[in-house]
């Protein structure tokens, strides 16, 4: 394993030398919290994005929507971002610069900085230097600052809107299209891949912490009552570490749990969120995430929503970051939806239909109209739906009808007892979170393929990405640049690339240097076409992690190379 001290500094050289991740507008100045994603770092992230669409688009059957980055501030208010997305911030007063309380107060050991009020902060961070100038942070102020970019929609600034902070919020005001394409029935999912905006206090983590940042988010819409994933199997057995409230509490490491241990013995609240959670940490290790610094920490009561029935999250171990959560798995109960119905006068719910029709008896209030009509008039009507409305005592009602309170009594009206047959039931769904950053996921995958190792004398630095997320599948090298090698080399070039496989052409420099740049790059394999290909129509493959090489005709290539690209086979399998 490459060293860690200084590991993001190597990472990060790589990144930017070989035209993964660019500072953003530099030309002009950067500002922190925003990248570009150079050729190979865009490849790299659609690659992630789609291996993460083959377990959620494919696998679990939950349809991609793609809705505005920004939106009406009605969505936000609603969601409660507007009222409470907000960081502590502090400003030194010695240098003027702009930190988060929070972060300062965690980065000097004080315990739970993140659930401590604005006033407890400010005490706690009166003796502390200010993390830039190191002057005392004394009685600097600790405020709240939201973090929503805000825009205005249209000219003449009427309607106020902001980007979104996450990508969760459209499908949740889609809710009721989805609940119909689904054809009114739940279990289902819909999924969002895109960019979220937060206009962070003060980004200083690279990757880790951006303005601007993708995610991807799925929202699974559940029965209430029904918790038990329809898959579970598949994840039943499936051992995760989990950090739980009681082993954070006890200062604990993580212990390894089947899916099926952790909820029957109540470690994780049902089988959808441990099945998401089992799922995630595929996902994650499918990427080059190193399972041994990976763990699920279960939220703390005081740090969990208070909406939240259970929330983990997917933390990846990084040699500079620390402990950095890369996803975010919650039972969000009905949160979002009863918001969304409460603000906007829509109806979130579900029709459920009972098995049988059920008999149900009801109290119905019916007014003499006979009476009531010549002696209230116009407000009868009023009356009678207010007397149907109300809970009578014995000897009459008493109701309220614009603002007048009118006793009426027993005698003109009847309670009736009748029975009805119920067909179902309305049922607001709950919503199960898995909600992940790409940029995160891309950042820990570099890190932890990351390696130097000495081949051939040198120190070779290698990306030792999985083949399914490497930016270069393959790279087809010419050993020289004649002798009609470099035609064949073109050629088995286009044959890989129609077969969709990312492969790249090379014929510049020796072939030493040539294998080098690949594999700093995470390419997985290099074909060579030399003189015995003139004689038998053979190449070389080599293995990048063995640096390894075997001979195999030409056209067995478009079989082999998508079977160790998908890992149905592996390259030692491939020697025998
Ligand atoms: P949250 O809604 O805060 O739980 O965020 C969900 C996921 O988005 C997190 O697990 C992160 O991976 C990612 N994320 C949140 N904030 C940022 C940020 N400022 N920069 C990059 N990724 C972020």
């Amino acid at each position: 394993m490459a060293e860690t001290s200084d590991i993001y500094e190597k990472v990060m050289d790589v990144a930017r030398r070989r035209g993964f991740v660019w500072p953003s507008s530099e030309i002009y100045g950067s500002v922190a919290g925003f990248i570009d994603y150079g050729p190979l770092g865009a490849m790299m992230k659609r690659n992630i994005e789609n291996l993460w669409r083959s377990f959620y688009v494919f696998q679990e059957g939950y349809y991609e929507i793609e809705c505005p980055t920004v939106g009406v501030e009605a969505i936000f208010v609603a969601s409660g971002h507007v009222k409470e997305f907000a960081d502590k911030m502090v400003q030194c007063p010695h240098c003027g610069e702009y930190l988060r309380a929070d972060h300062i107060a965690d980065d000097n050991g004080i315990a739970n900085a993140g659930t401590l009020s604005a006033e407890a902060l400010q005490a706690a961070l009166h003796e502390l230097p200010c993390p830039v100038c190191e002057e005392p942070l004394g009685e600097a102020g600790v405020f709240a600052f939201n973090l929503m970019f805000e825009t205005t929609i249209g000219p003449g600034s009427q309607r106020k809107g902001y980007l979104r902070p996450e990508t969760a919020q459209g499908i949740f005001t889609d809710f009721s299209r989805l609940l119909r394409f689904y054809r009114d029935k739940l279990p289902f999912g819909a999924v969002q891949i895109g960019k979220s905006y937060r206009n962070e206090i003060s980004p200083r983590q690279g990757m880790i912490r951006l303005r601007e940042f993708s995610q991807a988010e799925a929202e699974i819409f559940v029965h209430p009552d029904e918790k038990d994933h329809p898959a579970f199997y598949r994840y039943a057995d499936y051992t995760v570490p989990l950090l739980t409230i009681e082993r954070q509490l006890e200062d604990q490491e993580p212990a390894g749990f089947t899916m099926r241990a952790a909820v029957d013995e109540g470690v994780i609240v049902n089988e959808y969120v441990a099945y998401y959670i089992a799922l995630t940490h595929q996902i994650l290790t499918a990427i080059g995430v190193d399972p041994a610094r990976l763990r699920f920490r279960q939220h703390l009561p005081d740090e969990r929503a208070h909406y939240a029935a259970d929330c983990w999250d997917a933390e990846v171990y990084s040699g500079r970051f620390g402990w950095v959560e890369i996803v975010g798995i919650a039972d969000r109960t009905d949160y979002d939806l009863r918001s969304h119905a409460g603000h906007s006068g829509n109806s979130m719910t579900v029709f459920i239909p009972y098995d049988e029709p059920k008999l149900v008896k009801r109290r119905r209030i019916v007014a003499d109209m006979g009476v009531l009509g010549p002696r209230f008039r116009g407000k009868a009507k009023a009356i009678a739906d207010a007397l149907a409305a109300s809970n009578p005592g014995e000897d009459g009602a008493r109701i309220t009808v614009d603002g007048e309170e009118i006793f009426i009594p027993a005698d003109l009206y009847q309670i009736r007892e009748e029975e009805e047959e119920v067909r179902g039931e309305e049922v607001m769904p709950h919503v199960i979170e898995p909600s992940y950053g790409i940029d995160r996921m891309i950042y820990v995958a570099l890190e932890h393929s990351y390696d130097e190792d000495e081949v051939d004398g040198e120190v070779r630095k290698v990306l030792r990405l999985p083949a399914a997320v490497a930016p270069v599948q393959v790279a087809v090298f010419p050993l020289m640049n004649r002798d009609s090698l470099d035609e064949i080399a073109q050629a088995i070039t286009g044959r890989l690339t129609r077969c969709r496989i990312l492969a790249q052409y090379d014929d510049s420099g020796a072939i030493g240097r040539r294998y080098r740049r690949q594999d700093e790059i995470g390419t997985p394999y290099a074909i060579t076409v030399d003189y015995d290909t003139l004689e038998d129509n053979t190449v070389t493959i080599r293995d990048r992690d063995s640096t390894e090489q075997i001979r195999v005709p030409i056209e067995r290539l478009p079989q082999i190379l998508p079977a160790l690209i998908s890992g149905a086979v592996t390259f030692p399998e491939l020697k025998v």
